[in-house]
């Protein structure tokens, strides 16, 4: 039996590929208390802006996501994939140049796309660089997927609410979970939280503080994602979600006046429209330092395993990680060198000094 430790986006993908495989799980989690996933924009997208190159396995991810999200709907009877083209204002004359240069090489012409509607039209001004819209991008809305994935393994006896200590033991785990089986394996999927545990102290985290407004702004019409350097993403009814801000100082998971006066700023620049602030979140991306993700086993403890490090990208990176992670853990296939959190093993015994703990 499997305890799957957190619920957010890691710990979900993970539980619904085993249920694919047939294979029993638990997952025991704090009912979100300190969930990055609860707060994340839920955007994906495949091109790196400036220099207009695809990110870190882009088309693997992109072509598992479209496939996967679609399919979880149908399973537990629910919405929240929300494909979306993302509309660029490119930044620097450099970046309109590397756009038009790519947009019609092989690997980059069914991504870029030239927008139907330039910025004179929509806004008043023109832009200073021009324009460009990607396509096969979108957002997954987070809450939507995590609540309702929480209810369809809570219905089968599946989760457990339960703050667990930093290091459980199997037999602790096995006493939580209830279950009939004992626990012979753990996941971590504890996000930012796992990087506060002696288990996985040496790993490199570099944590990242985020922040996001919800807005309404009667007077913005704005169907598509906009992305000017931070982004606007549209959520119905003239309801907007403006991001996201990265701290990499403050650890602490409440939202700050400099984050909120951030972001509207960025917003003021660019929409000369009267809106009001419905809310304001933060949340610890669990970013790595060599802006890799961590998926393996520990170096000493066998039953034990790390599906973690999504860093900003959770929603592109988790359904091909997972499955590529369960392939190793149950099948025994190689990692991805990359991703695998064997390329630090000569970091342990040490304790990473760049860690401030979040609380
Ligand atoms: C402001 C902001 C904007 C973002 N925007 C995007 C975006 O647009 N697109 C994107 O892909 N990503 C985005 N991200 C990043 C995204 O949030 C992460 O990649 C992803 O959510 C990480 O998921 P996770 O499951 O690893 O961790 P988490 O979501 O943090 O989940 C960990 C879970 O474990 C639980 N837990 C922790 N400790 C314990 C314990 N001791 N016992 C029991 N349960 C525990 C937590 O409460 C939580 O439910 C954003 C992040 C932030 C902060």
């Amino acid at each position: 039996m499997i305890a799957i430790l957190g619920q957010g986006i890691a710990g979900t993908t993970i539980a619904l590929r085993l249920l694919e495989r047939g294979r029993p799980f638990v997952i025991l989690d704090n009912s979100h208390k300190t969930s990055s996933s609860m707060v994340a924009a839920g955007l994906w997208n495949p091109i790196v802006f400036r220099r207009i190159n695809k990110s870190w396995m882009a088309d693997e991810f992109i072509r598992e996501l479209e496939s996967f999200y679609p399919k979880i709907e149908s399973l537990i009877g629910a919405n929240f994939y929300r494909p979306r083209p993302v509309w660029r204002l490119h930044g620097s004359k450099q970046e309109f140049d590397k756009w038009h240069e790519k947009k019609y090489l092989p690997g980059f012409k069914h991504y870029l796309n030239n927008p139907p509607l330039k910025m004179q039209e929509f806004l008043g001004y023109a832009s200073d660089y021009g324009e460009g819209e990607v396509r096969h991008t979108g957002y997954l809305d987070l809450p939507s997927f995590l609540l309702h994935s929480r209810e369809f393994f809570s219905n089968k006896g599946l989760l457990v609410e339960s703050e667990m200590g930093l290091q459980p033991s199997l037999d602790e785990l096995t006493f939580v979970s209830n279950s009939q089986h004992k626990i012979a394996q753990v996941i971590d999927c504890r996000g930012s939280q796992s990087a506060k545990s002696d288990w996985w102290s040496y790993l490199p985290f570099g944590l990242t503080k985020g922040e996001v407004l919800t807005i309404r702004c009667p007077q913005l019409f704005l169907d598509k994602t906009f992305n000017a350097g931070f982004f606007v993403l549209p959520l119905g009814n003239h309801v907007f979600r403006v991001g996201a801000t990265f701290n990499w100082k403050d650890k602490s998971i409440e939202p700050t006046e400099r984050g909120r006066h951030e972001l509207s700023e960025k917003f003021e620049k660019y929409f000369d429209f009267d809106y009001e602030v419905l809310e304001h979140k933060a949340g610890i991306r669990p970013t790595v330092q060599d802006r890799r993700p961590l998926i393996g086993h520990h170096p000493k403890l066998k039953h034990l395993s790390l599906f973690n490090g999504l860093g900003t990208k959770g929603v592109m990176l988790a359904p091909y990680l997972s499955n590529h992670f369960l392939d190793f853990l149950i099948e025994g296939a190689p990692l991805i060198e990359e991703a695998n959190l064997g390329r630090f093993n000569h970091l342990f015994g040490q304790i990473n000094p760049q860690i401030n703990h979040p609380n």
